[in-house]
């Protein structure tokens, strides 16, 4: 092995790119369902929420979490998931490629391994794979900004969906023709048709739908050993609001 090593062959490894992300950054890795507007609808998902998959996804965001302890908030809507890294992380000498690959290969495969779980009585039809980038955010604005944008597309997003699906499921419109009563409308345009036609007060749907899934470590008292335990909740608040910052300060002073 050592004569290996040394061959006349070893100078290929100098190819190799040095990829060490910026220091003192915040390191955001986001992945994404590759086509799951085909996967969801070739696995009979619930439109416009399927739960079973939101909880899926959830999952296998606590796999990675609990894999990379240096993971202090992650954030998942819809068939993405963010993946926030603390600043001074030295985790695989902070090489990016090292790092994407194995969070997006993890999440994938976590996936795969847990659907049977959450998808009893639906078989998986072909395997699922996600994409992924890594961002970097050197100031806390920036990262706050980073999770306020994705929780902004969740609204809308739900907003939109939430309208389509009624149209189209209860009101009887074909997808283009719900999609064309929605051309131009605002967000109190929908909020008025789901309201006076549905009966559906959109303030009420589920807050998993509207707000996402934020994936926290706290540390929480154990009952029974009589001491404190960290543990990874789910929790879904507005981190729009200076509220959620001064209530959760472990995430940005981590
Ligand atoms: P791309 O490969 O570019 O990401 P995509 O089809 O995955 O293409 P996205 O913008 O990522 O496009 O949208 C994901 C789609 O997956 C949603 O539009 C929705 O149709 C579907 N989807 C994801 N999660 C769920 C869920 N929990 N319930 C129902 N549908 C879902
Ligand atoms: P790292 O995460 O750094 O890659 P590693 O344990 O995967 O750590 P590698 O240098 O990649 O280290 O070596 C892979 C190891 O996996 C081998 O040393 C061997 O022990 C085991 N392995 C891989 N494939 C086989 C196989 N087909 N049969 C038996 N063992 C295998
Ligand atoms: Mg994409
Ligand atoms: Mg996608
Ligand atoms: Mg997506
Ligand atoms: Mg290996």
């Amino acid at each position: 092995i050592s004569k290996m090593a040394k061959s006349k062959f070893e100078y290929v490894r100098n190819f190799e790119s040095e990829d060490r992300l910026l220091p003192n950054c915040w390191i955001v890795i986001r992945i994404d369902g590759k086509n799951f507007h085909k996967y969801s609808s070739k696995h009979n998902f619930k439109k416009p929420n399927d739960l079973r998959a939101l909880h899926l996804m959830n999952r296998s965001a606590l796999c990675v979490m609990k894999e990379y302890k240096d993971i202090v908030l992650s954030y998942g809507e819809s068939d993405e998931y963010s993946f926030v890294f603390r600043k001074e992380t030295e985790l695989h000498n902070r090489r990016g490629s090292k790092l994407l690959t194995q969070v997006t290969s993890l999440f994938s495969s976590s996936y795969v391994f847990h659907w049977r779980n959450y998808f009893n009585d639906q078989s998986m039809l072909y395997p699922p794979f996600f994409d992924g980038r890594v961002v970097l955010y050197p100031t806390d604005e920036n990262l706050k900004d980073y999770l306020c944008w994705r929780q902004v597309d969740t609204h809308i997003n739900n907003l939109y969906n939430t309208v389509f699906w009624n149209l189209v499921q209860k009101g009887n419109l074909t997808n283009r023709e719900a999609q064309e009563r929605l051309i131009g409308t605002f967000s109190s345009d929908k909020n008025e048709i789901l309201f006076s036609e549905f009966g559906i007060n959109y303030n009420n749907e589920p807050i998993i739908f509207r707000k996402g899934t934020i994936l926290l470590r706290k540390k929480i008292n154990n009952p029974f050993k009589k001491k404190l335990e960290q543990v990874i909740l789910p929790i879904y608040e507005d981190m729009m609001h200076d509220e959620f910052w001064l209530k959760h300060p472990e995430i940005l002073s981590n």
